[in-house]
Formats: structure tokens, sequence, C-alpha cells
């Protein structure tokens, strides 16, 4: 099978209503037929909104708070009824798909039932654990994971209407470990599992290439899984890029593309900024940089599984499929030349210092050994020195980290500062040029934006500002080192008036 299959995953925008999926079915319909081009296997987030509207449903179930509950329920049910009105125009299709989203939404109300009642999902044993517990054990995984079943639900259908012979994936083809909760994650807040790869490969065996082998399009939830013990579980918030290189991998395919909403990569959050440029190439390293800080168009662990094999990930846009988009793949002896800026935000720092002056670098593995014990990685290590050491991290793990430490470090001095955003500016665009870091902060200096720490390495470079700056800071880096603003020059009406009088009298 190998190289003759592509994995085209569609993101929560490009499901997010009848009309778009049936422009999806068409995506894949055009691949299907494409005779030189590799089969497609579909990998489909839930439609977008549907993992919040599932998320506060399970906040509901486990507090008990059933009106509520019930009301998001009832918009979920509609929301979805109205897309498989507009997506699927053949009536008996269109009745089946009906039918079959009736029972998952009573299926998704068992589950409800399960977590209001204050049981495990998977036993039906009663739990007696907190609601915190709850809902990182239960609640959150297996009612999550519904948006992603109805869509598999929703996609086949309408590539079926169209004429492509597809089917839904019903099982979870991922698994994963069991979640290991050190300390118990926020109440709302969803972990991520990691993959087991030759687990997920026997499963894909079973589940995907059977279809494959008689021509059938496999329609695949992106997002969940399911662990070795049975239990439903998520790869994270946005997680759907991660299942589609993760299927991909595991069916040793010739290529991934993503299908979202913007032209590909680029060279900012174009909802920040105006005139961001498509960046054609990147490098596995340049992506992964670009989205664990910040670019959400790719899920920061999207490329793990596939960079190791050379699977290029292609970025498409699903409203305009005839755009190249990014490619994204090996370091070629041609530098990518991609330069972009990122901003990722609600982050802390924290500098541990100690008055000796000495001991920090002895330190420092002691330092992030209790960092992750509080479940926090650091996102960036910004500084160090003789006596002091100071890291970046996701604003929700400080104060179990700041406790640890202070606790574990007896004379060491641990302080911290909250509301920070990281800008990074990234990308052999960037490095090639000696002078950019001194370019980044002379643009922040000009707009008055105070850096506050700083971190530089041979991919790029991080500046930690305020994140009430962080916007402001995003604009004018892209303005000054990637994208110049060229101001329209406009004449005063009044000179221009004043001009031809002028020259009237003259
Ligand atoms: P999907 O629903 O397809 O998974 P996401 O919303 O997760 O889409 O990701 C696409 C969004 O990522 C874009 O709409 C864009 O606003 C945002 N984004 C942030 N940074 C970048 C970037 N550098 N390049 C492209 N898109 C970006
Ligand atoms: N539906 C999931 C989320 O909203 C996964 C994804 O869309 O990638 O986080
Ligand atoms: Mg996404």
């Amino acid at each position: 099978m190998e190289g003759s299959v592509q994995v085209l995953k569609f993101g929560g925008t490009s499901v997010g209503s009848g009309e778009r999926i049936r422009r999806v079915a068409s995506i894949i319909g055009y691949h299907v037929r494409d005779s030189a081009g590799m089969f497609p296997v579909v990998v489909v987030s839930a439609m977008s909104g549907v993992t919040d509207q599932l998320l506060r449903i399970a906040r509901f179930a486990c507090t008990g708070e059933h009106e509520s509950c019930q009301q998001e329920l009832d918009a979920l049910k509609q929301k979805h009824l109205e897309a498989a009105d507009k997506a699927v125009h053949k009536r008996e299709g269109r009745q089946a798909l009906q039918h079959d989203l009736q029972v998952a939404f009573t299926m998704l109300e068992q589950d409800i039932s399960a977590v209001e009642a204050g049981r495990s999902t998977t036993t039906r044993e009663p739990t007696g654990e907190s609601h915190i517990t709850a809902w990182a054990l239960h609640a959150a995984p297996t009612i999550g994971a519904w948006g992603e079943r109805f869509s598999v639900l929703l996609v086949a259908a309408t590539a079926r209407d169209v004429g492509v012979l597809a089917v839904p994936v019903r099982e979870e083809v991922i698994i994963t470990s069991d979640l290991q909760f050190d300390t118990l994650p926020a109440f709302g807040t969803v972990v991520g599992a990691d993959h087991l790869p030759l687990e997920t490969r026997v499963n894909v065996a079973r589940l995907i290439s059977p279809l494959i082998e008689r021509g059938v399009v496999p329609v695949a939830p992106g997002f969940i899984g399911r662990t070795v013990r049975g239990f439903v579980t998520t790869l994270g918030r946005n997680g759907s890029d991660y299942s589609a290189t993760v299927i991909g991998e595991a069916l040793d395919c010739a290529e991934v593309t993503i299908y979202t909403d913007v032209d590909g990569v680029l060279s900012a959050d174009p909802r920040v900024v105006a005139n961001t440029r498509l960046l054609p190439r990147l490098t596995y390293a340049e992506a992964a940089r670009l989205s664990w800080f910040g670019a959400k168009v790719l899920h920061p662990r999207t490329l793990i599984p596939v960079a190791h094999r050379n699977i290029p990930v292609r970025v498409r846009n699903t409203f305009r499929p005839h755009t190249r988009g990014t490619v994204v793949g090996p370091e070629l002896a041609t530098r990518s030349a991609a330069a972009a800026i990122t901003v990722r935000r609600q982050l802390a720092l924290i500098t541990v210092e100690n008055s000796d002056l000495f001991g920090a670098p002895e330190n420092a593995g002691q330092v992030f050994e209790l960092a992750a014990r509080a479940g926090a990685a650091p996102v960036a290590i910004c500084s160090s020195s003789g006596h002091h050491l100071a890291f970046v991290v996701e604003e929700q793990a400080v104060d179990p980290v700041v406790a640890l430490l202070q606790h574990d470090m007896g004379s060491w001095r641990v302080s911290h500062r909250r509301g920070l955003a990281a800008c990074a500016c990234i990308g052999s665009g960037f490095t090639a040029d000696p002078m950019s870091p001194a370019r980044a902060i002379t643009a922040l200096a000009r707009e008055r934006i105070p850096v506050i720490t700083q971190g530089a390495s041979d991919t790029g470079i991080i500046l930690i500002v305020e994140e009430s700056d962080s916007e402001r800071a995003l604009r004018c880096l892209h303005r000054d080192l990637i994208a110049p603003v060229i101001p329209l020059v406009r004449h005063e009406v009044h000179d221009t008036h004043e001009k031809r009088r002028e020259i009237r009298q003259g």
C-alpha cells in the first residue's frame, strides 16, 4: 500500500455547515477521481464550535445544572440536523443520515446521564468522585468525543450523496496510553493523551486498510482515541491535525493534507495582521516551532509522527482548493527562507535566584524536574547565569510550579510574573540575517513596547512582552521585519481645489 494513500484532514470551519460539508465532499470526490492521485483516507474535526458546546454540556453534567445541559443539547441536535438537511440532497440518504444522527444523540444522552448520576461512563459503577475528578477522567473525554462522531456521519453520507463510495469509521482508530495525572487538571481544561504507534498501526490495519482495499473511502474521527484499557481519550484541543498524521504514519501514507480556512501557513495570524504572506515551504522544525509558539493553523504535535519518516504535510484552503498552499517537509540543501511571527499568550515568567551567586547550572535539572512534576513543561527558557534561571510556563501552571519550587529549593528565591506573551520570530528568513534580533528589538522600542526578557536560538528569537502589548507587538514586528505597510498617499481635497483655482486664475 506504501505510497498510494494520502490522508485528507478537514477542520472545524471546513465542516462548519451543511453547504461547507458538501464542498468537502466534492474535494474528496476530486481526489478519488484524480487518476494520478493517491487514494484518500479522510479525517474530520467536529463542526466548528461543537466541541466547546460539548465541553459546556460536560461541565453542566458534572455540576448538576440539568436545565442548561438540556438547552445546549437541544441546540447541538438542531445544528446537526440542519446541516444534514443542507448537505445531503437525495431523500433516502438524508433519511438514513437523520436516523444515524438520532441514534448517536441517544448514545450521547446516555453518556450525559451517566455523568450526571456520578457514574463512570465505562464501568457504569458509582465512582463517588469529586466533580473535578469526574470531569478529568470521564466527562471531558466521553462527552467531548461526540462532535467528531457526528461529523464522520455527516461527511460520509454527503460524500455518498455526491457519488463517492465512503463509510464512517465508528470506532476510535487511535490507541493511546492511559492518562496519568500527578495533579488533576483544572476543571474545564482538556489534557491530550499520547498515541501508541504500534497499537494504533494494528487498529488501522483492522479498521481502515480493508476499506481502502475495497476502494471505499474511510471517514475517520480526529481528536479522539481509546486507551488500551478501552476508555475514550482525546488528543487535546485542536488535536485533529495530530490525529491525521498519526493515522497517516500508521498507513505508511505518501502525504497528509490539512484542509483549513486559510491559504496555508502565513507569515502571521491573518486575524491580527492584514498583509500576511503565504509561506510556500517550511521545514518540519520551522513549522513545529511556529505551532509551539501559537500558530493555531497546526496543532503543536502534528509533525511528530511524520517528520522522522519524511512524509510531507500540506496545508491548503478548503474554500480555495486550487491554490497550492504550504508544504512542510525535510530540510533541503536550499533554505526555505521562511519568516513568520507568532504570539503565544497566557504565559508566566518564573525566576529562580540564589543569593550565593553560584549554583544555577547545577540546579537547573532540579528546577525543570520539579516543574515537570507540577505538570508544566517550560514554554521557553529565557536566561540563566551563575545564580539565576528564568523560564516561562503556561499561566495556569504557575501556582503549583512556584509552590513546589519554594518548598523543595530552600535557600533559593522564587518569583513569578503573570500576564505575559511570547512573540516568536521564526524561520531561516530571519536567522540568515545576523541583524534580525537587533531589528526586532528596535521595532518594539519604536512602539514603546517593553521587552521583559528574551531568548534566542539558531531557529529564531523569542521576545517576552506584556500580554496586553502582544497584538501591537505582532503587528509592528511583522511590519518592520517582514512586510512593510506602505501607506496610501492621499492628496488633501482642499489643496487640490486651491491648486485648480490657482491654475485657472494664473
Ligand atoms: P481548523 O478548524 O481548520 O482546524 P484552526 O482554526 O484550528 O482551523 O486553524 C486555522 C486558523 O489558524 C486560521 O483561521 C488562522 O486564523 C489561524 N492562524 C494563526 N496563525 C496562523 C498562521 N501563521 N498561518 C495561518 N493561519 C494562522
Ligand atoms: N474538535 C476538537 C477541538 O475543537 C479538535 C479539532 O478541531 O481539531 O478542539
Ligand atoms: Mg485546528
